[in-house]
């Protein structure tokens, strides 16, 4: 529309400055934004520690469920970064065991579709789950034992996805007591060699076809995650900002929940993407447009350093 709001802005120097000078509350994506697979990003090693050194509060905020906080605090340490705490990473996966621990009032047990990162984060928070049930071949939902203290299903990214899995995930959404969360709505991921993964939206969405139902998101854009942060760390939206490359998920994210926004380069969307929904019409998209775009989280270190 003619009066679309501002947006966009290639930052540099003085203004990026001026920027992390109002923020004390800085929130990285992991993938594309801070890392690449199992590669650090050039300079965010750099940036990550020199915010820590000038008092901001760092928070890592991924839709990767599928390593528990342990791992990620591992992985943050063999990729060099140093001094990352457990309570600075929100992954889809925890958010996903705090809002069932705290917030659901769960009346029974968790029927999971997902993996290792999943189990273990609703295991360490207490909350009862279905333990995943082992293939039996030949069998199929007629005659699969199901569980009737289910309360709530919980889909996320599964590697080992299956039909009877989707199959069993169906039955107990029947019941409208039931309760149907979904860890991430990201549809796919880019994976090395220039090939893709179907993320867990692409699970999510074949749930919601069959069951006419639909998920109550808990990471990015869900402002739940943020919730999570400002519930356990006391941060406040006007004095934060979001860091992604993702503009359906980290900058609408970051729009939802009322911070300020930078959308990097190293990952996912373009340029041109940001733009074109800065031009929209759509109202949807006119909320994933980011505020501010860098190249790489690297310009951050030029702006700390002088
Ligand atoms: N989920 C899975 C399974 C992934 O592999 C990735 C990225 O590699 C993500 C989610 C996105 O993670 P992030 O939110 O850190 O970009
Ligand atoms: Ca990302």
């Amino acid at each position: 529309g003619a009066l679309s709001r501002r947006g966009c802005i290639k930052i540099r120097g003085p203004q990026l400055r001026e920027l992390l000078d109002s923020k004390c509350n800085i929130l990285f994506d992991c993938d594309g934004v801070i890392w690449e697979g199992e590669k650090a990003i050039p300079g965010a090693i750099e940036v990550v520690s020199l915010l820590k050194n000038q008092g901001k509060n760092v928070f890592f905020v991924t839709n990767n469920c599928t390593r528990p906080r342990d791992s990620y605090m591992q992985k943050f340490t063999r990729l060099g970064f140093t001094d990352v705490q457990k309570r600075d990473i929100f992954s889809s996966a925890y958010c996903s065991a705090v809002y069932l621990r705290d917030f659901a009032n769960l009346q029974g047990k968790v029927f999971v579709i997902g993996g290792d990162g999943v189990y273990k984060e609703l295991r360490e928070a207490g909350v009862p789950f279905v333990e995943s049930e082992p293939e039996t071949p030949g069998m199929t939902i007629s005659d699969c034992p199901l569980h009737s203290d289910v309360k709530a299903v919980l889909v996320a990214y599964d590697e080992d996805f299956n039909f009877l899995k989707l199959a069993k995930a169906c039955c107990y959404l029947r019941d409208s007591e039931c309760l149907f969360i979904a860890s991430d709505p990201d549809p796919w991921h880019p994976v090395r060699g220039g090939r893709v993964t179907p993320g867990s939206g692409s699970l999510t969405a074949a749930l919601e076809t069959a069951t006419n139902r639909k998920a109550t998101v808990m990471g990015k854009p869900s402002r739940f995650m943020f919730e999570c942060i400002t519930s356990q760390c006391g941060a406040d939206a006007a004095q934060s900002l979001m860091v992604g490359d993702r503009l359906e998920t980290d900058i609408l994210f970051g729009a939802n929940c009322g911070l300020s926004t930078v959308l990097t380069l190293t990952g996912v969307s373009t340029i041109e993407e940001a733009q074109a929904n800065l031009e929209s019409d759509s109202p949807a998209k006119q909320n994933a447009v980011p505020d501010y775009v860098v190249d790489s989280i690297d310009v951050f270190l030029f702006i700390i350093l002088h």
